[in-house]
């Protein structure tokens, strides 16, 4: 699975395919596909 962060908002989400829009912002552009999440970062 993905990470895919919104350039806009910043809210991340975890899934396979590009998010069709941001569920916080709510913009349709902003996602880019950030890290796959392997690792946590403490
Ligand atoms: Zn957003």
């Amino acid at each position: 699975m993905a990470n895919w962060k919104c350039g806009e908002c910043g809210h991340t989400k975890d899934s396979r395919c590009k998010p069709k829009k941001c569920p916080q912002c709510g913009s349709s552009k902003g996602f880019a596909k950030a890290e796959e999440a392997c690792e946590t970062s403490e």
